[in-house]
């Protein structure tokens, strides 16, 4: 088969044949169509998001600093449940995460908080909410 022109009106780029040797010929040259990214095949990981963390004129990320604080107000800071929570705190707010390893990471984060100040008088998240809902309906 004689070599082909990519598709694009103007572009004079030759298309190569299909990377693996399968698959459908490629129309378009890989500049103007770049091979799609397919996260769920095995290749290269998925991109990077650089989480740029918001509401903290201090050096140390809010996230560190409420987390730490609210530990600090349980008694837990220096439990070994609050240290993990610490840690991995730690790595969610320094780290580079993908949204997923972010998220899965938050989740972690919730339930070792939530063991780590079980029983120590701390508001846990769902009572928080709980409550500010209570608040609000008895001001209306
Ligand atoms: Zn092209």
């Amino acid at each position: 088969m004689a070599s082909t022109r990519c598709a694009t009106p103007g572009c004079r780029r030759v298309v190569g044949p299909p990377a693996g040797g399968r698959g459908a010929r490629r129309r378009f040259c890989k500049v103007c169509r770049p091979p799609r990214v397919r996260p769920d095949r095995a290749g290269p990981a998925p991109a990077v998001v650089e989480v740029v963390v918001t509401g903290s004129t201090q050096s140390e990320p809010s996230l560190v600093i409420h987390y730490r604080q609210a530990l600090h107000e349980a008694g837990a800071l220096g439990s070994p449940a609050g240290s993990q929570v610490m840690h991995l705190v730690g790595l969610l707010a320094y780290g580079s995460h993908t949204a997923a390893g972010a998220a899965s990471l938050s989740r972690e984060i919730r339930d070792v908080f939530a063991a780590a100040t079980r029983g120590r008088g701390a508001p846990d998240a769902v009572d928080e909410l709980r409550s500010r809902r209570e608040a609000k309906a008895a001001r209306s």
